[in-house]
């Protein structure tokens, strides 16, 4: 049976925007010594704006970037995808078809228009790919950027901006007052991972990592002594979610982050999480 203390603290966290999924989640909470953040949609609102646009060919405009862009991301649900189309229907241009679109996990999305290969990555993969022969585009703080890519020459690049959430500084803050430690774990650019980094106070940050890597940067914390939290909301999440002592997965998130957390952040707000690990705590302190 379940004690009611427990039953009434469950009741109590489903009312503060918490699904807990699975009770020894709900009971390790109040032994979190390290919170790994993911980014986007948890500390930020999640919604990505088109900030610039650059052509990087002659023979290419801004708005011919975006629209071969747009082809590969139409059927997309990733937050980028979504911040390009929003884009491209306000300057009314239609997307063209595109073909094998293939997501690059982590890294962008590849699919064929008119015959040619288009690619839409990160900087991370342009380095990873081209080396030193690529003059890289300079991200201005704050920003997301990505190439565009046709037969693997840049076309153009995307720099998207996306907000941080009015509710991260006290969560990151009342982390702090309770002596736990926070980080940020994102496969974006260390640039961005930086700004919100220092602009919330997370005590270290680790960026353009892939899902593989995220899992083990989860796994070295733990090695390190560290009881680790970490949120995710997507896919590549996953595996760093089971990984963690307590997964919790952000509720606007997918499907398969849902069913590998332990508990959900049913309004995607990261202040709910210090009142998971206030409701534990208090919980388990009245029964032993
Ligand atoms: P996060 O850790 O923020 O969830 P992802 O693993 O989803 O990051 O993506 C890492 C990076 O890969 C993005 O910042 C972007 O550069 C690139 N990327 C991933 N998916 C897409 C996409 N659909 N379109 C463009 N770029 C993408
Ligand atoms: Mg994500």
């Amino acid at each position: 049976a379940v004690p009611l203390v427990v039953a009434r603290s469950m009741a109590l966290s489903a009312k503060n925007g918490l699904l807990i999924k699975n009770r020894t989640a709900f009971e390790n909470a109040r032994k979190i010594t390290t919170l790994v953040f993911d980014k986007t949609g948890t500390l930020t609102v999640g919604k990505f704006e088109v900030v610039r646009i650059g052509a990087m060919q002659k023979e290419y405009t801004d708005n011919d970037v975006l629209q071969l862009a747009a082809a590969l991301e139409q059927g997309s649900e990733h937050p980028i995808a979504t911040g390009i189309m929003q884009k491209v229907k306000e300057l009314n241009i239609q997307p063209v078809k595109a073909e094998n679109i293939q997501a690059l996990i982590g890294k962008g999305i590849s699919g064929t228009v008119n015959q040619k290969q288009v690619q839409v990555v990160s900087p991370g993969y342009m380095k990873e790919k081209l080396g030193n022969s690529f003059s890289a585009i300079d991200i201005r703080a704050g920003e997301t950027l990505v190439y565009v890519l046709v037969n693997n020459m840049p076309a153009g690049f995307i720099a998207l901006a996306d907000q941080i959430r009015p509710e991260s500084y006290e969560a990151i803050k009342t982390l702090h007052q309770h002596h736990i430690k926070t980080a940020l774990l994102t496969g974006d650019n260390a640039k961005v991972a930086e700004s919100v980094s220092k602009e919330l106070g997370i005590d270290q940050y680790i960026a353009e990592v892939l899902p593989h890597q995220k899992l083990e940067k989860v796994r070295e914390l733990q090695e390190q002594g560290e009881f680790v939290a970490m949120t995710g909301d997507g896919v590549n999440d996953a595996p760093a979610l089971a990984q963690a002592d307590i997964g919790i997965a952000v509720g606007s998130g997918s499907d398969v982050a849902a069913e590998t957390a332990g508990i959900v952040l049913v309004n995607s707000n990261p202040k709910d999480i210090v009142n998971l690990i206030l409701f534990g705590r208090a919980t388990y302190r009245k029964m032993v």
